[in-house]
């Protein structure tokens, strides 16, 4: 890969450089359109009272690798603009500018050459593109100030931030630096707390893991409402996505928390999804929080039940009576439709925790209290 400024800096002069350079860092040159002849592109550059067409070949797709040290002389014959200047001089700070969209572009897909070009500390173009960095994230952190004063912002800057971090994830560390000390900041104000955890949760959700990682250690040090606020989020999340690339993390945290702030947690879980019982249920299973469901055993679905076996195995002989009692009712009162649901049963059962006695004890009252129903359990007896 060949870098299109630094051919052009051989051929252009200083002044006419920098303005071009400047331009592509204040972002006035266009996305680039495909021309009809292969590798050339147009691309439209704003200047300061007109905007202009430059159309440009992409030399390190046409031009032979050995003629590389003539490409600044090649953008000079054959790339155009519309301006006075380029009709007068030559190579304008229109075409500098596109040069400089077009390095940036082609950098960041070819690896091996630009690992080259990054090697080289006098790369002009890592100085562009560090100023460049620098800006950015100088846009980012006012983004995240201008959330933190927000009650119901428009997530729309964040998401973009957070796809990008997703993308670009090694490039961003002064960013997250400099965010840690905003963070930092926050923490002990309960009214922007509450909207960090909004931003958390946001970020979280659309970033993944790398936003995972950098919130981690702080995730545990809210305002315990703020905390209560956080985690039902993440677990919200955790339900519907599956949290996938963090999920080892957030349940051993879920696990460490104390029994108060789970209580808290699975409290207002089973207000706001009353007729989900499986959401509010499962947390009490991933977060080891039994109390409930200890005290609620008989009024648990069998299979529920089961799990309660595996989690607490000193308990086990005395949960499993607990199946076989509704086991007994469920089959008495068994309606036709439920005949596939029971066999299921039976078998996660018995895949679970074995063919224990009790277990038999529970087929043998099919076969005898309800022989008509026998063959349902043909293949499990
Ligand atoms: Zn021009």
């Amino acid at each position: 890969m060949i870098s299109y400024l630094k051919c052009l800096k051989l051929v252009v002069n200083q002044g006419v450089y920098n303005r071009g350079i400047r331009l592509y860092l204040d972002g006035l040159v266009s996305k680039p359109d495909p021309m009809i002849l292969d590798n050339w592109r147009r691309y439209e550059v704003q200047g300061n009272n007109d905007h202009y067409t430059i159309k440009i070949p992409l030399l390190h797709l046409t031009l032979d690798r050995k003629k590389f040290d003539k490409a600044g002389d090649a953008i000079s014959e054959i790339s155009t603009c519309e301006c006075e200047y380029y009709y007068s001089y030559g190579i304008c700070k229109h075409i500098v500018a596109v040069c400089a969209s077009i390095d940036k572009e082609f950098d960041a897909n070819t690896n091996l050459s630009f690992e080259r070009e990054k090697a080289d500390n006098n790369s002009v173009l890592d100085n562009i593109f560090e100023a460049e960095k620098v800006k950015k994230h100088r846009k980012w952190y006012e983004v995240i100030e201008m959330y933190l004063t927000r009650d119901h912002p428009n997530y729309f800057y964040l998401d973009e931030i957070s796809k990008t971090l997703a993308d670009e994830p090694l490039d961003h560390d002064e960013f997250l630096i400099g965010l840690h000390r905003i963070v930092e900041a926050v923490i002990g104000d309960y009214a922007k707390e509450k909207l960090l955890v909004k931003i958390i949760l946001e970020s979280i959700l659309v970033g993944k893991k790398v936003w995972w990682d950098f919130w981690l250690p702080f995730l545990l040090r809210f305002d315990e409402r703020n905390m209560n606020r956080l985690f039902i989020g993440l677990w919200k999340i955790r339900w519907l996505s599956g949290a996938k690339s963090y999920q080892v993390e957030l349940d051993k945290l879920l696990i460490s928390m104390k029994n108060k702030e789970k209580k808290l947690i699975f409290e207002q879980l089973k207000i706001e999804f009353e007729n989900q019982r499986e959401i509010w249920l499962e947390y009490c299973f991933v977060a080891k929080y039994y109390s409930w469901l200890e005290e609620n055993i008989d009024i648990l679905d069998p299979s529920y039940i089961v799990k309660m076996c595996l989690s607490l195995p000193e308990k086990r002989e005395e949960y499993e009576y607990k199946i076989l009692n509704q086991v007994k009712i469920w089959a008495d009162f068994l309606q036709a439709g439920k005949y596939e649901e029971i066999k299921d049963f039976f078998q996660y059962w018995q895949q679970a925790l074995g063919r224990s006695e009790v277990y038999e004890d529970a087929v043998k009252y099919f076969q005898t209290a309800h022989p008509k129903k026998k063959k349902l359990l043909i293949g499990i007896s």
